[in-house]
């Protein structure tokens, strides 16, 4: 598919959680419908798509299904199987291809494919079997991370070690293995940078934003993240690399540290619009969502500009979405609801964001201030 995509054209979503809702409703903006492929009922993006296939993302004949109902694909959601991705890829065009969501899923594909390309990752060595735990513990020291190598997310599939006796125990605990052992990074601050190119190359980064996870999950993200100037040319350099070593055709993700001495190491990488991206919705003239949705339908990619500065806090299980009625009478609060009905402990429910005029992002207390009834839990 060379051409640009026409309105009206349908553009099909793998994942039926939030990020595909959000890339539905910036697609219906520019005339597309979407539809969306997941094993949910009632999910948040067939909501408000126009169409849906409900089915498990193994089953050969529900993706052929869904593959001839639509004219690009895309997904939102990582852990399908990339085999299933070929297969909807050898009847539509898929993108981000298929080959970038294989080294997105495995911590050791991904982190390979990072150092080759000649970018920083904290210090790493592949778990094959418990025995090599103590040599690559002597090797990186403590205390140190280990992680499955696939299907983690928001701190799943992860244990943080402080000393070597007892670690095999705590591996062998973690499935499924390989697993990935990470030397512990002293970091100043967890920023991302969310990143769009184009068919044709071109190249949108939004700016670094800073995010601060309570629970291992995004609790807040700042934008533009309060770091010094070269750190966020640095950070936003690597999002660029990474994309184009890719040959990236669609959204991606960069989560990195800023360590102690303001060197900016990758964390890991996700092809897809990202929770530390939602504040361009409501900061810029075109959001994560639209460049996603005009990367993945051969249009030109405007520049990632944001006309303000913004914090955006997550709405997660059901203590913060119980405020929704203090949100929506709360000045300045721009309110995101999921359109979930279930609120389980952990589940992310909803966003706000908060604007500011660019460059008047306010310290901890504004902030805190500015979140009104959300103001509670944050320091
Ligand atoms: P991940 O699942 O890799 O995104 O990790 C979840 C969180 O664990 C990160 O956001 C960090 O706060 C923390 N973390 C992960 N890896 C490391 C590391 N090597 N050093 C320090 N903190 C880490």
């Amino acid at each position: 598919m060379s051409a640009a995509l026409p309105p009206n054209a349908t553009i099909g979503i793998v994942g039926g959680g939030q990020l595909g809702r959000m890339s539905a409703l910036a697609a219906a903006r520019l005339g597309y419908r979407c539809h969306i492929l997941t094993p949910e009922s009632d999910s948040p993006a067939a909501l408000v798509a126009a169409e849906a296939t409900i089915g498990a993302f193994e089953d050969r004949a529900v993706l052929g299904r869904f593959a001839a109902a639509v004219d690009v694909i895309t997904f939102e959601f990582e852990n399908i199987s990339a085999e299933g991705l070929d297969l909807l890829a050898a009847l539509r065009p898929v993108r981000p291809a298929p080959g970038v969501l294989r080294i997105s899923q495995d911590r050791i594909a991904e982190k390979s494919f990072l150092n080759q390309a000649g970018i920083a990752t904290a210090p790493w060595a592949a778990i094959e079997a418990p025995e090599e735990l103590a040599p690559a513990l002597a090797r990186l020291g403590l205390p140190a991370v280990l992680k499955t190598t696939r299907f983690g997310y928001d701190g799943k599939g992860q244990a943080l070690l402080r000393a070597a006796a007892g670690a095999e125990a705590v591996a062998r605990d973690l499935t499924p293995w390989p697993l990935v052992l990470e030397g512990f990074v002293e970091y100043a601050a967890e920023i991302s940078v969310v990143v769009a190119r184009g068919a044709d190359g071109a190249i949108s980064a939004f700016d670094p934003v800073e995010n601060r996870h309570r629970d291992h999950i995004l609790d807040l993200t700042l934008a533009p993240a309060p770091v010094p100037g070269p750190v966020a040319e640095a950070a936003a350099a690597i999002a660029r690399r990474v994309a184009g070593a890719l040959d990236l055709v669609g959204l991606l993700a960069v989560e990195m540290f800023v360590d102690r001495e303001g060197r900016v190491l990758v964390n890991e990488i996700a092809p897809r619009p990202h929770n530390s991206g939602h504040w361009t919705i409501d900061a810029c003239p075109a959001s994560q969502f639209e460049m996603h949705v005009r990367a993945v339908a051969g249009l030109p990619l405007p520049a990632a500009s944001r006309h303000s500065d913004a914090v955006m806090k997550n709405l997660v299980g059901p203590d913060e979405i119980a405020l929704w009625p203090e949100i929506l009478a709360a000045p300045g609060l721009i309110p995101h609801h999921y359109g979930k009905t279930e609120a389980r402990p952990g589940r992310k429910m909803g966003h706000v964001t908060r604007l500011f005029p660019r460059g008047a992002l306010p310290g901890a207390l504004g902030v805190a201030a500015a979140l009104g009834p959300l103001a509670a839990g944050e320091r």
